[in-house]
């Protein structure tokens, strides 16, 4: 592993701020301590810091010495800063000292990570363009952090030419990491099903439209749309996970909903999808003379790799870490990310880091981020924006 040395003498005191941050978790859009921890250690190494972007979101600006910084390229390196509403049980030392809340999904190794490289970026300069280091809320949730920044105007203040994003992973060997080409990570979107139909007496079943009988229909109808009109190419995953219908035995109830997650990897397979969900459900409801209309609830899209831009983080990952480093046989997961919101305004790529086969899973109340990772994650950030920036505009 050829990791940048002088990270690699820092990694206790990374250490420390990474467990100062797991033991004061804070969830979506409350990460007012950590942010301002963050914004402290980024104008203690001389950043030029920007609040304001959702919330609690803040940008370190980072100019290079190597040519005029408005003549080369300036890219984003965004870190996830916030907790989940969940108890920690693992009896750290440095455990959650906030009852409910937990950094059981690594982001308080994600925030010292960027601002170990940011420290090295501050010091060295040795990049020609700007360095952007993003430290987001509010990305567990569904509530967007990384989606809040932008309508913040995150990228109209500041312009990137490309933007990267970098998950801890368990299961995946420390040393290693995965660069998708494509899909790394599937949108999750919500759809309720309205049926609407006409109710009466359960005995006179003629004089109404049965929106019970007409659901029968549609879930059986829906579970053919993947298997049967979907490319066999094609990623989709569709659960219906909710009924509701009726208050009484004898009642036939004048509608039902049906609701349900539509999991989907490409933008296109999922545009099409939430059309023909809506229209499957309501050619079958037809048969009993109901009428759907579909609510969506949009999540997060799926997060999309730039081809060439997973290309070069796979050469960055191959260099540093040795041939065995870069694994290109993961699979993309069902999960969802927001980084996927930049992705789609953006061109980059989104790394998994290992971390480990012994750590536990994200999520997990026994969960501790790997600190022996934040050199190399930290070294990762320094050698892609400086090899990014190091290439011609
Ligand atoms: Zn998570
Ligand atoms: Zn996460």
């Amino acid at each position: 592993m050829k990791l940048v040395d002088e990270l690699k003498s820092k990694k206790d005191e990374l250490a420390t701020w990474r467990q100062h941050l797991h033991a004061n978790p804070e969830i979506a859009y409350e990460e007012k301590d950590t942010s301002n921890f963050v914004a402290a250690k980024l104008e203690s190494f001389g950043v030029e810091v920007h609040g304001g972007f959702g919330g609690t979101g803040l940008v370190g600006v980072i100019h290079g010495n190597q040519g005029d910084p408005a003549s080369g390229n300036a890219i984003g390196l965004r870190a996830d800063m916030d907790a989940l509403p969940m108890s920690e049980e693992t009896n750290l030392t440095y455990a959650s000292q906030r009852p409910g809340r937990m950094h059981a999904c690594g982001h308080d190794g994600h925030t010292t990570m960027l601002l170990a490289a940011a420290r090295h970026f501050a010091q060295t300069r040795k990049f020609h363009g700007t360095i952007y280091c993003i430290f987001q809320p509010a990305e567990e949730g569904g509530n967007a952090g990384a989606r809040s920044m932008i309508d913040d105007g995150l990228f109209e203040k500041f312009h990137m030419d490309s933007v990267w994003g970098m998950h801890n992973w368990p299961g995946l060997e420390v040393g290693r990491a995965v660069a998708h080409c494509g899909p790394a990570m599937a949108g999750a979107d919500i759809f309720i099903l309205t049926i609407e139909g006409k109710g009466g007496h359960a005995a006179m079943p003629h004089l109404t439209r049965d929106p019970v009988a007409a659901a029968g229909l549609c879930i059986v109808a829906l579970q053919t749309l993947i298997s049967r009109q979907l490319d066999p190419f094609d990623h989709a995953l569709i659960s219906l996970t909710k009924l509701d219908a009726g208050s009484a035995y004898n009642v036939i109830p004048a509608n039902a909903t049906i609701g349900g997650t539509l999991r989907t990897m490409e933008a296109d397979t999922r545009l099409r999808m939430i059309r023909d969900i809506e229209a499957v459900a309501q050619n079958a409801a037809a048969t009993v003379g109901c009428n759907v209309s579909m609510e969506l609830r949009p999540g997060y899209p799926p997060t999309l790799n730039h081809e060439v831009d997973a290309l070069f983080a796979r050469d960055i990952i191959a260099d540093m870490l040795g041939p065995n480093g870069l694994e290109t046989g993961m699979k993309p997961v069902m999960g969802a990310e927001d980084f996927s919101f930049m992705l789609n305004q953006k061109p980059g790529a989104y790394i998994w880091l290992g971390a480990g086969l012994e750590s536990e899973n994200l999520h997990s109340p026994h969960f501790d981020f790997n600190d022996e990772i934040l050199t190399i994650g930290a070294s990762l950030w320094v050698r892609l924006a400086e090899s990014k920036l190091a290439q011609t505009r």
